[in-house]
């Protein structure tokens, strides 16, 4: 660098960053925050997505072009196991089931909702409500539980419930998704917050409630769960990327966003 170049850098940084020019000399990314850390868990016992690459795929472009969060994976029982004890998700901010299955293995199931609840955050996708199928206080975090899907993929007209939030606010007042559509039970409408739902069932057509994405708080701790993104051409779609983008900036604490069960 040259005398004068080096006598007119700090006008330059400040300039660029009254401008919004971007980072000249990495100014702005020495005083980004450090980013949040998420455990992506795609480990099954249960049916195995083959989508799973891509979801995989998806997150670490999300975290990549987003930088507000780093990823670790556990794709293996062992690393599951490890990277849930105590010692272990003291390095984590969130936890991201991205379609596990089945009686996967924690280190310590009950000590990990309670990880929740001390004000981490939880993203589950489409199957994370087909996993601990026998651990009811694993089902009551997360708000629901598989019950059945039709046996062909469908288009659905979705209703969006919340306008505002930053996981459905780019969708309108409904969309049409083309996916497998989760019947799903065990689910308590007062207990979450509602952000996508069907009028119709998806099998028969006939009228009722079909609850598709939420968000909750868990304690201290924030839950965002969508049931769509089976496909991976779902999951690789624009929207998609921008709807999970949204649950996790919201879970992880980076965005505002109502978790107040609409029907308390
Ligand atoms: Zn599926």
């Amino acid at each position: 660098m040259n005398k004068t170049l080096a006598r007119l850098r700090p006008l330059i940084c400040s300039l660029a960053l009254l401008t919004g020019a971007g980072p000249l000399y990495s100014a702005r990314a020495a005083a980004a925050p450090k980013p949040k850390r998420l455990l992506v868990v795609t480990v099954t016992k249960g049916w195995r997505h083959d989508s799973i690459p891509a979801a995989e795929r998806m997150i670490k472009q999300l975290s990549d072009e987003s930088r507000a969060f780093a990823v670790d994976y556990a794709r293996t029982d062992d690393e599951l196991k490890a990277k849930t004890t105590a010692a272990g998700l003291k390095t984590y901010d969130g936890v991201f089931f991205a379609q596990t299955s089945g009686d996967i293995p924690l280190a310590d199931p009950a000590a990990f909702l309670e990880w929740i609840k001390a004000g981490h955050a939880f993203i589950g996708m489409h199957s994370a409500t087909d996993t601990l199928p026998g651990f009811p206080d694993y089902i009551e975090m997360i708000g629901g539980q598989f019950e059945s899907h039709p046996p062909e993929h469908i288009t659905v007209q979705c209703i969006i419930e919340d306008h505002a939030h930053p996981a459905t606010s780019h969708l309108g007042k409904t969309f049409k998704a083309h996916d497998e559509i989760y019947i799903l039970k065990n689910f308590n409408r007062a207990r979450v917050h509602t952000l996508v739902s069907l009028d119709k069932h998806p099998g028969t057509g006939a009228h009722g409630y079909f609850p598709l994405a939420w968000n909750r708080m868990y304690g201290k701790g924030r839950v965002f769960y969508t049931a769509l993104g089976h496909r991976a051409d779902v999951i690789e779609s624009d929207w998609y990327r921008r709807h999970v983008l949204g649950g996790i900036r919201w879970a992880l604490g980076l965005a505002k966003g109502n978790a107040r069960p609409q029907r308390p």
